[in-house]
């Protein structure tokens, strides 16, 4: 029914139309719109509802009561049109219990609609005028016969409201003025693009984001809304590679049998499916000319760093170099270590570099690197600086990349622009989906552990009750398991916050007495740091006292309890991160997470931890608590700079709208054929940059 027999004003009005101009919008409202960040009709019907409120289904009319979101439904039984201005209609609605109005202003072709004898269900909010119930701008169904009287309740939006703007003033608003401006909303593709993946056009999202009715149309809007979002940025970076890879040449790493042969017979275990899979990905990838952009995502524990071995070697059996680069010194440790186990049988030298080395090691390790003779070098950020000169490297691998800075991902980015990069993660966290949104990365996922893993019991245990959680950290220890205690901080400080310090020196006179102790942070020096790590991975040390200094990567199969006291005080994606510590051999593991709460209830993180145990469930839920606005951040007028973020996690959203951007640049590189017309004008309104880039090619 949009706006066939609208009035005349919808010539006027257009998505660019100063919204002052929308119909029941004057220069008052227009400001407060303002305020909201509304300034157009476009931005108006882009206002989306933060909720929808169920109103409870009909009632019989003479139950309405002043002020509820009612629905009611009936016979129109008498309708009066007032043609003054404003222009009023009016119609008497009756049921079984009595007759309520409903009324229009500025919608005279309800009149044409609404006569006397149709049966209707209005819904809206009950006010009353002279005694008489009374609904202004109803929502309207119609109802074709008599018997199939619809009790499902409605669906209200509910309009973050701001100034003198209520909810449901926004909602009228925007209802009045959906007729209007839905046909000037522009379709971008082909409706059966859309059809064949269960999704709906831009301009019937449009209305059913306003006026849904029911729960599952809401679902199917914002899916078809977010597609048609996540589209335009595919498209957006997918002009950009494509005009790089026209600008950027790497070098071809093609591994043929005889390497792969080679590379497998060093590891000490057959592959998972999952690794076959994404190594299979990665071997395509290398062999391009065109620099590999490539996230690996794999749960904790799912076995990265072999395949991460696997594109390094790669690219040294190809005569070039490779480098890994990892967030903190212990993690850089940590694959030093692994891959030297693998590489035991190998004539690839590997090194390590990283702030902490000694003076005559880097000197060594930096001639290596610019002469060739170092194949493979593994370190921190200290690899992105200036005195790090590569004879030839081909392959570059970053460990956590969300964990660099800016500065450094410029320096991977721009230096290393021609080389195939291959990044890893093991959380899905949103923020790092959303660099796979709005960055060029094609993803991976590794999604099966290695065989023979146990699952790792949590529980949530009040800090009052540490003493029992330690005697069970004792009999893992007495069974000769090792485990990890890890604490937020250094030391003690004002808030009552336990720290690391003192809850080794309390264990290592106390409960442990007879064991070894192990103390790890950030300020004790390095070559200390690196003993301690060595110790504990050798077994020498039966519990490692840390902060979160030992999150990532830190892998010794014998350890089997970590404890975290002040749980309460790490982010979700941590928590899983340290729980990823144990659970890495065959002995069965358990996370016990120590929280400090009045009542001793587990805070909401906790019982997420409890309750999920793969890391894409725990960042969905991450995303759930914390909100979309913290993790994908926010434009200065206050509105999301990415819509519905909340979607980049629906597994099937985003890789239908690479799918569907890969095709059209594909056919129309430069996205200009004269059917990508409305595609092309948003693209151009929106990544003016990635455009130009494009253009150049
Ligand atoms: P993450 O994905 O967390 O980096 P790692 O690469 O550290 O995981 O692997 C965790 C552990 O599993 C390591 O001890 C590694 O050697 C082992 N592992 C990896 N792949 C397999 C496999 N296919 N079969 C058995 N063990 C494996
Ligand atoms: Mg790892």
């Amino acid at each position: 029914m949009a706006g066939e027999s609208a009035p005349s004003t919808s010539h006027l009005l257009s998505l660019d139309s100063p919204v002052q101009f929308a119909l029941g919008v004057g220069p008052k409202r227009a400001e407060a719109f303002r305020a909201l960040g509304v300034e157009t009709c476009g931005d108006l019907l882009d206002f989306f509802p933060r909720d929808y409120a169920q109103s409870q289904g009909h009632v019989p009319v003479q139950q309405l009561q002043s002020g509820q979101l009612a629905g009611v439904q009936g016979e129109i039984i008498q309708t009066r049109a007032v043609r003054r201005r404003p222009s009023r209609f009016e119609a008497l609605l009756e049921d079984a219990s009595g007759r309520c109005v409903l009324t229009w202003f500025n919608q005279m072709f309800m009149a044409e609609k609404l006569v006397p004898g149709v049966r209707v269900r209005a819904s809206g909010k009950v006010t009353f005028f002279n005694g008489r119930a009374q609904m202004l701008q109803p929502r309207i169904e119609w109802l074709h016969d008599d018997s199939a009287v619809d009790q499902s309740p409605e669906l209200i939006p509910v309009y973050p409201a701001g100034g003198d703007l209520s909810s449901r003033v926004i909602g009228s608003i925007i209802e009045k003025n959906i007729p209007l401006l839905l046909p000037h909303i522009h379709e971008w593709i082909a409706g059966d693009l859309l059809a064949s993946r269960r999704l709906i056009s831009r301009r019937k999202a449009y209305e059913l984001i306003h006026r849904p009715g029911a729960w599952k149309f809401v679902q199917t809007a914002r899916h078809s809304l977010a597609f048609h979002e996540f589209l335009l940025h595919q498209l957006a970076v997918g002009m950009k590679r494509h005009h790089q890879q026209q600008l950027e040449s790497a070098q071809a790493l093609r591994t043929d049998d005889v390497v792969d042969k080679r590379i497998r017979a060093l590891l000490p275990f057959t592959l998972t499916a999952a690794q076959e899979r994404v190594i299979t990905q990665l071997r395509h990838d290398l062999a391009a000319r065109h620099p590999m952009n490539r996230l690996v995502q794999g749960d904790v524990g799912s076995g990265k760093t072999v395949v991460a071995l696997y594109a390094m070697l790669s690219a040294v059996a190809a005569g070039a170099q490779a480098a890994l680069l990892a967030p903190t010194e212990v993690l850089a440790q940590q694959h030093l270590f692994s891959l030297e186990q693998f590489l035991a049988g190998s004539r690839v030298k590997i090194a390590l570099l990283t702030a902490a080395i000694s003076d005559a090691a880097r000197r060594k390790t930096l001639a290596g690197i610019q002469d060739g003779s170092i194949g493979l070098v593994v370190g921190t950020h200290a690899i992105l600086t200036d005195a790090v000169q590569f004879q030839n490297i081909a392959m570059l691998v970053v460990d956590e990349q969300h964990k660099f800075g800016v500065q450094q991902r410029a320096v991977i980015r721009g230096r290393y622009a021609a080389v195939h990069t291959l990044v890893m993660t093991a959380t899905p966290i949103p923020r790092t989906l959303a660099m796979a949104v709005f960055g060029d990365l094609d993803v991976s996922t590794i999604d099966e552990l290695p065989p023979g893993r146990q699952p790792i019991a949590t529980r949530a245990v009040p800090a009052g009750r540490r003493a029992e959680v330690y005697a069970y950290l004792l009999k893992q220890v007495q069974a000769g398991r090792q485990g990890y205690v890890v604490l937020p901080a250094i030391d003690e400080n004002a808030a009552e916050l336990r720290g690391a310090t003192r809850t080794y020196n309390e264990l290592k006179e106390g409960e442990l007495a007879n064991y070894r102790v192990g103390l790890l942070h950030g300020r004790i020096d390095a070559p200390l740091r690196r003993e301690v790590m060595e110790q504990f991975r050798a077994g020498k040390l039966d519990v490692l006292v840390s902060t979160s200094i030992i999150e990532v990567g830190v892998d010794v199969p014998n350890a089997t309890v970590m404890i975290i006291e002040h749980a309460e005080r790490f982010g979700l994606a941590q928590l899983h991160q340290l729980r990823g510590r144990v659970g890495r051999g065959s002995h069965k593991s358990a996370c016990i997470l120590l929280f400090e709460n009045d009542p001793p209830e587990p805070p909401p993180r906790l019982a997420a931890m409890i309750k999920y145990s793969s890391g894409f469930d725990i960042a969905q839920e991450d995303l759930k608590i914390r909100g979309m606005g913290e993790i994908v951040g926010e434009r200065q007028s206050g509105r999301p700079d990415m819509r519905f973020p909340d979607l980049l996690l629906d597994p099937f959203l985003l890789p239908a709208a690479r799918e569907v951007a890969r095709a059209i640049i594909k056919a129309d590189p430069h996205v200009i054929a004269p059917e990508n017309g409305e595609l092309r004008r948003e693209l151009s309104a929106r990544f003016k940059e990635a455009l130009t880039l494009a253009d150049v090619g």
